[in-house]
């Protein structure tokens, strides 16, 4: 099957109650490697929206109560047809979001590693017995919430989906989901699969349309028990302040602005190459991606010729092709952000090394590409410090003394990832103590495994997703206190 076919056999309709629903109003998708219109998805009515936590609602009953062995005999399934299916689920997310087909295909087999890590989990979610007066017991017991709402960006089209709804099937929650308007299609492609799965019905609903309407007929829902989202800060707090009437509970995982710190005594190559997985992973559009590469001044001209020498290097182009390193960016709008952040710093004194400019000529002039970029000699004078940047930017700020990088590490309003490259116990103890994030890497930058915690403090927001925490997110516990007469 060409691509053409499987995404014109995909279903784009909404999914409710186990049918897929037909609308009057139908949206494009876009293709950010060609800017052309490749499917029309469905737009929700208000009522329709309704209609999908109503049936999340019904369904929690039966969906709670089935066996265990039964429930996560389901998501086993899901997890296998995910596996069979990766192939094809990677075309489609590629050809929406322009990420490499490979990153795509990796996104898509740790969607099944979730399945199967919170179908085990669920297993393991132990209560507790409390010692009690005589002719008494306490326990506590973990119970499902009810049904979630689930909102999710486009950087992750299928990731951020399974991360989410695995836990929380698993513990026994019903979901209703939104995923981002410019990347419906592996959301779609996903629910074919809990269709074949036979999910129950109302287990699983997914509509798309209007953001505005549908985070708000989530968030002011008597139903809807539990809000988890993954995107913007601005958003996320908008979310909060909505869900503040009916007090929700919430999982936000929000943006991210990640210091990378390269100290005297680091091993250069091996920051460098980390550096690069980490930063030029889907271009930069990452939550976790290095966005302030702070490093020691006694080090810094090798580590920027091997750097230079790595980005320039670099094959941007159309991820279907295997060898392309870089796709383009999801929309025009990002090109102007970057191009604005790295004029800003460039008046203010920053050197540009290589790149800053968008591409063109062949395939590049219809899609959304830019150079990898490094700007060297940035301050905190610059947008680029303290703005969650989101694309192929490699800003380099030089220092001299170990406190004062993780001074300048920790002075942004964000809290999520960060790393470090360094040999000298004292300085890894240093640094992993006082980097004020909700994640650490020393000399290693995977940081998101299905069995590790993964989230952030201040402004990244609150709440883990994966390991055995990620599962007690959509949990509540219920103490229980017997008296024996
Ligand atoms: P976004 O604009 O905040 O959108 C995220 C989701 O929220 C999309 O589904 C979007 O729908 C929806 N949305 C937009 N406005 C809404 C509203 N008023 N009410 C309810 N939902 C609304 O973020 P994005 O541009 O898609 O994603 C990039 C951001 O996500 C970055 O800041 C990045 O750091 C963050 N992120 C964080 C993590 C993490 O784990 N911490 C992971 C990945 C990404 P539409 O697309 O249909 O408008």
């Amino acid at each position: 099957m060409d691509m053409t076919e499987s995404i014109n056999n995909l279903k784009k309709d909404l999914y409710i109650n186990g049918q897929w629903m037909t609308t009057t109003d139908y949206k494009d998708v876009i293709n950010p490697t060609t800017n052309e219109v490749i499917a029309q998805v469905a737009q929700a009515s208000k009522e329709q929206v309704e209609d999908a936590i109503q049936a999340a609602h019904d369904a929690f009953k039966h969906w709670k109560s089935l066996e265990l062995k039964e429930r996560t005999t389901y998501l086993h399934k899901i997890a296998d047809l995910l596996e069979e299916n990766a192939d094809r689920l990677a075309e489609i997310m590629t050809v929406e979001q322009g990420k490499p087909i490979k990153e795509a295909r990796l996104e898509v087999i740790s969607g099944a590693e979730s399945f199967r890590w919170n179908a085990e989990e669920a297993r393991r979610l132990y209560g507790e017995t409390i010692p009690a007066p005589n002719n008494h017991k306490y326990e506590v017991a973990y119970e499902p919430i009810g049904v979630v709402g689930a909102i999710t960006p486009w950087n992750f089209p299928s990731g951020m989906i399974t991360r989410k709804l695995a836990p929380a099937l698993a513990a026994g929650n019903t979901v209703v989901l939104k995923p981002s308007g410019d990347t419906p299609l592996s959301a779609l492609a996903i629910f074919e699969l809990f269709e074949q799965a036979e999910l129950p019905k109302g287990v699983a609903n997914i509509v798309m349309g209007s953001s505005k309407d549908i985070g708000e007929a989530f968030t002011t829902s008597k139903l809807v028990k539990k809000i988890t989202f993954t995107g913007s800060t601005p958003i996320g707090k908008t979310l909060y302040a909505q869900s503040a009437d009916t007090l929700k509970k919430m999982s936000l995982e929000l943006g991210g602005h990640a210091p990378f710190i390269v100290n005297d005594d680091a091993d250069i190559t091996a920051a460098v190459e980390g550096l690069m997985a980490a930063k030029f992973r889907n271009n930069g559009q990452v939550c976790i991606a290095p966005n302030r590469i702070f490093v020691h001044e006694s080090v810094k001209e090798t580590f920027l010729a091997q750097l230079k020498e790595k980005v320039e290097a670099l094959k941007v182009g159309n991820g279907l092709e295997v060898d392309t390193n870089v796709g383009p960016l999801i929309r025009e709008d990002a090109i102007d952000k970057i191009k604005k952040q790295i004029v800003n710093a460039t008046d203010k004194g920053a050197t540009l090394i290589t790149g800053g400019h968008r591409l063109t000529g062949d395939i590049y002039d219809n899609g959304f590409f830019f150079q990898p970029t490094i700007l060297d000699n940035v301050n905190t004078t610059m947008d680029i410090f303290y703005e969650e940047t989101f694309g192929p930017v490699v800003p380099i700020i030089t220092f001299t003394t170990l406190e004062e990088a993780i001074s300048m590490a920790n002075d942004s309003e964000y809290g999520l990832a960060s790393y470090a490259f360094a040999k000298d116990g004292k300085a890894i103890n240093t640094l992993a103590t006082n980097l004020e994030y909700g994640m650490v890497g020393i000399n290693a930058v995977a940081i998101s495994n299905p069995e590790t915690p993964f989230g952030g403090v201040k402004q990244s927001g609150f709440g883990r997703e994966n390991s055995h925490l990620g599962i007690k997110e959509y949990v509540t516990a219920k103490f229980i206190n017997t008296k024996f007469l």
